[in-house]
């Protein structure tokens, strides 16, 4: 047997509490769950895959015990892109491209990364030919709707007394007045020498979020984000073709094609292509070199926390610097956590994603009743 056969295929969820409730326009947190796929080979190494959501890890989780672990097994892990389209094309293509069964397949894909990674003896970044700098990050972590404008204020100011120098606002509330004021009281407390961009979570109309764009602009806002539902892309079409306020969207979009959709007709200027959300790195490479080819800035977003975007940035030919989102809620499940400093997080040194999981976050978040174990599982049959 190949060392890189397949021999078990595990899964199970973490929830990770938040230090304190959070909201924005359309979802309120308080834990962040990280489903999880460990896929081991026959030389003994675990490849391991995770996704990021707040409700309904079990549907990824079952995606992958009932309908990919069949497959899985006994396959070679080395031949990332022949499984991933086999996966692909399995009838679960029909009850779901996009979303849960596109997840996934996804967290699948960012194991078998992590297997080829660590592999080759590199750490992903290195493997994919990255450059060796630290990458800027942004800080999504103090903008929250549910925080008055003071408390976003005042924690947006801790925040660019550590370093970072970008800095993430929700917007979105039913009464678009209260967030031109939200975003002017902002601008005016903190200076005009921060980065800040807006994120709207798809809440508005054509007609609202048009009539933030001069507000957003005056603000001195470096992106619009999701400013109305993710599928209608002539709206974005028409809020970039404005030419007002860069518009930045991504996070649920789960695919290539409908990635090079938003491209080809001009509706976004930045690309927030999330690994956990697409069919996993495969798919990133793909949308983020397209992208970058069409003159965008690719600023993922952070649904894995940044532990395994931290290895995609800075690995296709682009002229814009690479920017990462960090969100620093799961830290400290894995075994090695990203490491932010001033602003920028260093690359990673250690083979593979950075997508291990310390057995004390197993002890301490493991959600009971999700996941499957690998002995409750047989291989296909040939057919
Ligand atoms: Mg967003």
């Amino acid at each position: 047997m190949n060392g890189d056969v397949i021999t078990s295929v595990e899964t199970y969820a973490l929830a990770v509490p938040l230090p304190r409730s959070l909201s924005d326009a359309t979802a309120r947190l308080t834990a962040w769950t990280v489903p999880v796929v460990e896929i081991r080979t026959a030389d003994g190494r675990i490849g391991t895959g995770i996704s990021g959501v707040h409700h309904g890890a079990d549907l990824l989780t079952r995606v992958i015990d009932r309908h990919y672990a069949p497959e899985l097994l006994g396959a070679a892990s080395e031949d990332i892109l022949g499984t991933w389209k086999r996966l692909y094309w399995l009838p679960t293509h029909w009850v779901g491209r996009a979303g849960t069964v596109h997840m996934a397949l996804s967290m699948v894909d960012i194991a078998l990364w992590d297997l080829a990674a660590q592999r080759a003896g590199l750490p992903l970044w290195r493997l994919l030919g990255g450059t060796p700098g630290p990458i800027e990050t942004y800080n999504t972590d103090g903008g929250w709707l549910n925080l008055s404008v003071e408390e976003v204020i005042r924690d947006l100011g801790a925040l660019a007394d550590r370093g970072w120098r970008r800095l993430k606002v929700k917007i979105g509330t039913p009464d678009w007045r209260e967030d031109a004021a939200r975003v002017r009281a902002v601008r005016t407390a903190i200076g005009p020498d921060l980065t800040l961009m807006c994120d709207a979570n798809q809440r508005w109309d054509l007609h609202t979020a048009t009539r933030m764009l001069p507000v957003l602009a005056e603000a001195g806002m470096d992106w619009f984000e999701e400013p109305v539902h993710a599928d209608d892309v002539l709206a974005h079409q028409r809020l970039q073709a404005a030419g007002i306020v860069d518009i930045a969207a991504g996070e649920s979009l789960y695919s290539y094609h409908a990635f090079t959709t938003f491209i080809a007709t001009g509706a976004l200027r930045v690309v927030q292509v999330d690994v956990t959300r697409v069919g996993g790195v495969t798919e990133f490479l793909q949308i983020a070199r397209h992208a970058a080819a069409a003159g965008l800035r690719v600023v993922p977003h952070a649904g894995d926390m940044m532990q395994v975007h931290q290895h995609l940035a800075g690995t296709f030919l682009s002229e814009t610097p690479p920017l990462l989102e960090y969100i620093p809620w799961t830290r400290e499940a894995f075994v090695h956590r990203s490491v932010v400093r001033d602003g920028y997080a260093a690359r990673p040194q250690e083979p593979g994603a950075s997508t291990a999981i310390a057995a004390t976050a197993r002890e301490r978040w493991q959600v009971k009743g999700i996941g499957a174990t690998p002995s409750n599982r047989r291989a296909r049959q040939p057919r």
